[in-house]
Formats: C-alpha cells, structure tokens, sequence
C-alpha cells in the first residue's frame, strides 16, 4: 500500500515536471512514506532523516518531506526532532502535494480526508505489465495492535465506476495482471460489493490476472469463495493473515474469529478452490501469550500447511489498546517463538513447493531474473516466484512451464509445449 501511494506521490509530481533520481544527491526534493506498523521501521527512518541535515548542507535549495503513518500519526512534532524537514503529509493528504511543495499552505497536512475514495489521484507506475489499484481506504477494525485504523482513518470505498475505468485504461495500455488493494478488501461496499466489484473486473479484456490484498477472516463470505472459484481471471492465492492460533489471544485482538471459524473458512476454501495458495500472517508474543497459547499457533500452523507466512514479534504501537495491556512477552520469548514460528514454516514450504515438482502452471513472465542473469522470471497465479532457463519470450507473455524443482522462496522449471 505504501508503495502504491509512492507511485501517487510521483503522479502528482510528474505533473508539475518532476522526474525521478536515484542519487539523492541529484534531488530538489526527497520524500520519506514512511510506514509505523512496527517499531522497528520508524526507527530505520528516524536514522535515514539524521543524515538528511548532510544533505542539506551541502544544497540549501533541497527540500526534504515526511509522508505516511509516521507523519501522520507525528504531525508537526517531527519538525521538533529534525528542523531541516520542510513539509509533512499523511496518507490521506497526498492531493495537497503540489500545493505543499510550491508553499502554498501550511507545511502539515494530517487531517482527516472523508472525500479520499472520491478523489482520484494520478499514478506513475513503472512496471507496465502488474498494477496496483486501490479499491478502498482505511480500516474500521481496530484489531487491538494495530496502528492502521488511526493513521488511515475509517473505512471507506472507492466507486466500482472509478476502479473500472482506471483498470479498463491499464488494460489499453498492455496490463495484464492487477492487485486490488485495500485493508479489509473483503468488506469493500460501494454500489457493489467485492465479489460484484471482481465480477465486473473480470469482464476487461486484455487484464488476465486479478489478485487483491488482505481479505480479513471475519468478512470471508461465500460469495467469495464462489468468485474467485468461478472467475476465471481470480487468481487461486488468498493472503489471509491467521495471527496467532489460539483463541483466546485473537479475542484479545479483538479479530473477530475463533481459531476454528478460520480452520473452517480455510477447508470451505479449499474444497471449492482445490489448488488455492493461502498465505498468512502470524504475531508472535501478543501480550498474554502463554507457550501453550503459541504451541497452539504452531499446532495450526502444522495443521493448515500455509504456502508461506509473513511472521513479526509482536511490537506495541502507541495509542493501540494492546501496548496498554498487562502481561507483556519479554523480548527474548518473542525472539524465541518467532524463531522457531520461522523455521516450522520454512520447512513447511519447502515441502509443499516440492509436491508442485511435476506439474505445470501458468506463468507470467516478469523479466530477467535478479540474482541469476541465465533466467527469466515470473510467477505462477499461486503467486509462487518460478524462474526458467533464459529464452527468447517478452516480458507480460504467459507460458505454462512444468515444475523441476521446489525450493524455499522459488521454483523452478522449463516452458512446455502446447
Ligand atoms: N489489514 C490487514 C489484515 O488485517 O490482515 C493487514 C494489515 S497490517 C499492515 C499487516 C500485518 O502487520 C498484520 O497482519 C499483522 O500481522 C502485522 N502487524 C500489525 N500491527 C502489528 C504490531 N503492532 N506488531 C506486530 N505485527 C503487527
Ligand atoms: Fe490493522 Fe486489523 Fe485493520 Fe488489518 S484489519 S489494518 S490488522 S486494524
């Protein structure tokens, strides 16, 4: 999501005749979209901002922004933390940009946006065959660790009219694969809901891939369930963060589901979607949590064979009801039942990849692969990355390739014939 509204914040910018460098050195202007979901990446930008004053020095001219949860969540105490910092947006505000950059408004804008879903902003996107598209803004969960819902702000979805007409134009301009974006895409609710909303999308020529990011457990309907089976344009990958596997801790949560309504949601899947990939999220020592509550996460872990996970220690964030809460995990135990969360998924992976030796999926090839110049690279619609011998096929071509081999973060295999 926030490298999406960095592609808004270069849209915005490429209309006032800015072009992008990768030497800051180069820049009249650099901004930071900063994330806050964790600790540990607002700390990474306040060391990247310290060195800014550098660069200042150096060109009095620079200007130098704040964007993202961050800034929004800090306002205008980040100027007191680095005077050299020109202006600061949060992520419902990037349409004040140009009107910041020129000086034309005061230089903090966090408030509150209710026209986002409204306003649409121009995107410069650099890949030409994937695109992001946001579906909806904010989130009304509240999930008790998360600082989403008051940086964000509420829930709020973009008219299905708007979303077509926008993949409709990167359909034209040679797209082929699309990811809807959104907190909680499952409660999308415009004159439609989502499993109308990939209906319509599905029916766009030229667009042959639809994927969206996160579907929330609690709003998994089943009409979902029956879209994405039926569509042949859905894509069989769910990300469907879990969390934690006991009950207790996602009612401590607040995450609206049992560990058995998620274990249910998971086999409804897959009895409709047989080849789906689920992947998830897991949290790992959420304050109250026992070993016998994370033996519990590991027991469903073993139980439901994720594709992959996405783990993090749990990290309170402040104004969220669980830095409050008693019975904090001390930081080495969250290290130590991430680790060994970590280690059990590697080795599930690692296993389910190598049950994919054998067969043939369908891949969309992305380009030359990054770590090996004899490859080209792509994924499967599992999302699953697949690389292959390099051959003469473009980038945005699908292929069907046959599985040799099954490793942790890729597979491999050779195009078949048709
Ligand atoms: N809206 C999505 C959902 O509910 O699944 C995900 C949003 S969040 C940006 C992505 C992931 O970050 C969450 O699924 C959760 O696992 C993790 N996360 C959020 N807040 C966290 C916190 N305070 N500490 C650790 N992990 C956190
Ligand atoms: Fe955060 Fe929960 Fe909303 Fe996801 S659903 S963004 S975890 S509050």
């Amino acid at each position: 999501m926030n490298l999406h509204d960095s592609e808004k914040m270069l849209g915005v910018l490429q209309k006032e005749g800015y072009c992008e460098t990768d030497n800051p050195l180069r820049a009249d202007l650099i901004i930071f979209n900063t994330c806050s979901i964790r600790q540990k990446a607002e700390q990474k930008f306040y060391s990247e901002l310290g060195r800014m004053k550098e660069y200042k020095k150096r060109k009095p001219g620079l200007k130098i922004a704040v964007a993202g949860c961050i800034a929004q969540q800090e306002g205008k105490n980040i100027f007191k933390k680095a005077p050299h910092i020109d202006f600061i947006f949060g992520p419902q505000n990037i349409h004040f940009l140009t009107d910041l950059v020129s000086g034309r408004i005061t230089p903090v804008a966090v408030n509150d946006n209710p026209d986002i879903a409204l306003r649409d902003l121009p995107v410069k996107r650099e890949d030409g065959i994937k695109a992001w598209i946001t579906i909806m803004y904010g989130c009304n969960n509240f999930c008790s660790y998360c600082i989403v819902p008051y940086t964000r702000g509420r829930e709020r979805s973009r008219p299905s009219e708007n979303i077509y007409a926008e993949v409709s134009a990167l359909a034209e301009n040679g797209y082929k694969e699309i990811t809807l974006l959104g907190q909680n895409v499952n409660s999308y609710k415009s004159d439609i809901d989502f499993p109308g909303l990939l209906k319509k999308l599905n029916g766009i020529g030229g667009i042959e891939r639809i994927r969206f990011v996160t579907s929330h457990p609690k709003d998994l309907s089943d009409g979902l369930i029956h879209a994405i089976s039926e569509l042949p344009k859905i894509c069989e990958h769910i990300h469907l963060p879990i969390q934690s596997g006991s009950s207790k801790i996602l009612n401590l949560m607040n995450r609206g589901y049992t560990c058995d309504d998620y274990m249910k949601k998971v086999s409804e899947l897959r009895k409709k979607i047989p080849d789906l990939s689920i992947t998830s999220d897991i949290i790992a020592g959420f304050p109250g949590e026992t070993d016998d509550d994370h033996m519990l996460t590991i027991k469903v872990l073993k139980e439901i064979e994720f594709d992959g996970i996405f783990a993090f220690k749990f990290s309170p964030r402040s104004r969220t009801k669980a830095a409050e809460m008693q019975n904090q995990v001390p930081e080495n135990i969250k290290s130590v039942r991430l680790h060994e969360i970590l280690q059990l998924q590697d080795e599930i992976t690692v296993i389910k990849n190598k049950h994919l030796e054998g067969t043939v999926q369908e891949i969309l090839i992305e380009g030359n692969s990054e770590t090996d110049s004899e490859k080209l690279t792509g994924r499967a619609r599992s999302n699953k990355i697949v690389n292959i011998p390099m051959a003469d096929i473009e980038k945005g071509k699908s292929v069907k390739v046959e599985i040799t081999k099954g490793r942790k973060h890729s597979l491999e295999g050779i195009p078949v014939k048709e």
